[in-house]
């Protein structure tokens, strides 16, 4: 039946057509009038909707007769890599299908030769896996000062795709700081406000990696096609990119084409446009179109609240202080954060241990390890006087009051135990006294930390502020 009608079709439109958009179909099942056929790819199935339905028809109706029926499969390899195929295979009750009351209405397109003109409805059934992450949502993506434009930006874009002025819209910002969950989080947020749009979440490695195999296998239109229906299309860590000129030269065709099109595109990078190396300059021009929002090292607040939120939705309880004693001192990377609070979690229960300050600093320690500056003497006096509420001066004076011996005292074990610097140093920098005064004021502390309860306080509480 089906070499009928190409027979057909081939007699009544250009060679060039034929092989184009015919030799590629694939007749696979005839059940009583209903052929069906595999198409290569959605773009193929529309083209063909657009452009030969009424010869399809014709030529079908010619073999079956006026109930015939015509289904499309979309096939189901992914030619664009192996893993996630883009493409489903639609359920069979999906499945665009002629059905005979369709063949009888009149079709819009309607050509006066043709007797039955019959409309396929519109392949809207067609699905795109969109390789979204639900859980990096915007309620997830907690908002603070260091992500505010970038976020609401993107809460704009997905309310309205392609409809602001944020087209594309560029997230940039450091390791870990959230480029990768807002993006996702747009995508997501356009899927729930409109389901029938075409969401696209690839990476740019990804991307690049389609690229090279549509050109191995000879079929880069099809590549560059798929990527043009789509109307939400987003494409992180964007600085990949560069020095690749092949990629780079079909992404700025596909991207214009989306642009032009009304289309949204999402981009992430680590870097703000102006620092991207090895980009062609019309392609970093296109990416400053739109707006640029970066996302900054969160605040403390902002980082207590990330955290909070995580325990929460694990269902786990940490005391507060550990939960500040983890957001001070890890403070650029919110993945090493969570990091943090899982292995936290996990050492606790593998150990049937309760999560204490102790273990927070051993786990934190494999993640901030060389991060760390030393500290200077002068910012040790500084915490130190702040705690009792004096001034340097003062804790730096001759005097001989208890509580302001205790206080010189102290700023010096700590200047001993977190400096590099000698005892006679750390004399001289701290009202000019000798090395013997500092190792007598070390050992002093070391003795009441054990003896007094209140001055251990101290001791931990200093300790604490210093090492944050
Ligand atoms: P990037 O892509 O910038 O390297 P990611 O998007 O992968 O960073 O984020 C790292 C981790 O931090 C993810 O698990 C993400 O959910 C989390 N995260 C980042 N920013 C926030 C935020 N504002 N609120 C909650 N979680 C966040
Ligand atoms: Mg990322």
């Amino acid at each position: 039946v089906w070499n009928n009608c190409l027979a057909f079709i081939q007699d009544n439109i250009t060679p060039q057509a034929y092989k184009t958009w015919f030799e590629p179909i694939k007749a696979i099942k005839l059940t009583d009038n209903a052929l069906s056929i595999q198409v290569p790819s959605k773009f193929f199935y529309e083209w063909l909707e657009e452009h030969y339905v009424n010869i399809l028809k014709v030529s079908l109706t010619k073999e079956l007769g006026k109930q015939a029926k015509l289904v499309y499969v979309i096939k189901m390899e992914n030619t664009y890599g192996n893993k996630s195929p883009f493409t489903e295979k639609i359920p069979s009750t999906q499945r665009s299908t002629v059905s005979p009351q369709e063949i009888d209405r009149p079709s819009k397109s309607k050509k006066p030769e043709l007797k039955n003109p019959f409309i396929i409805p519109g392949i809207r059934n067609l699905k795109i896996d969109s390789q979204l992450n639900a859980n990096y949502s915007f309620e997830n993506f907690l908002e603070g000062d260091s992500n505010r434009l970038a976020r609401n930006a993107g809460m704009a874009v997905s309310n309205k795709p392609g409809g602001t002025s944020f087209n594309p819209l560029l997230i940039f910002g450091g390791v870990g700081l959230g480029k990768t969950h807002l993006a996702h989080a747009i995508g997501v947020e356009v899927k729930e406000k409109y389901p029938e749009k075409t969401v696209l979440y690839i990476s740019a490695e990804k991307f690049t990696q389609q690229h090279i195999e549509s050109v191995r296998k000879n079929n880069r239109n099809d590549f560059i096609h798929f990527y043009q229906i789509i109307d939400v299309l987003i494409v992180d860590d964007i600085q990949l990119l560069s020095g690749k000129s092949g990629t780079q030269d079909v992404f700025f065709h596909i991207f214009n084409h989306l642009h032009q099109n009304g289309k949204q595109v999402i981009l992430t990078s680590d870097k703000a446009p102006v620092d991207m190396q090895d980009i062609e300059q019309r392609l970093l021009s296109r990416f400053k179109w739109g707006l640029s929002a970066e996302l900054q090292n969160p605040d403390f607040e902002t980082r207590v609240k990330i955290i909070e939120n995580k325990l929460y939705r694990d269902g786990v309880e940490m005391p507060q202080d550990i939960i500040e004693y983890l957001a001070n001192n890890i403070q650029t990377n919110i993945r090493e954060l969570e990091g943090a609070i899982i292995s936290l979690i996990a050492h606790s229960s593998f150990n049937k241990k309760e999560i204490t300050i102790d273990l927070a600093r051993k786990i934190v320690e494999n993640y901030v390890k060389h991060t760390k500056k030393e500290l200077s003497i002068d910012y040790i006096q500084k915490v130190v006087s702040d705690y009792f509420q004096m001034d340097v001066a003062t804790l730096q004076s001759k005097t001989r009051k208890r509580h302001i011996v205790q206080a010189r005292q102290l700023a010096m074990f700590f200047a001993k135990k977190l400096t590099k610097a000698s005892l006679a140093s750390i004399g001289s920098q701290i009202g000019k006294r000798d090395h013997a005064t500092v190792l007598h004021a070390c050992k002093t502390v070391n003795n009441l930390s054990t003896t007094d309860k209140q001055f251990k306080k101290f001791v931990e509480e200093l300790d604490k502020r210093l090492t944050i």
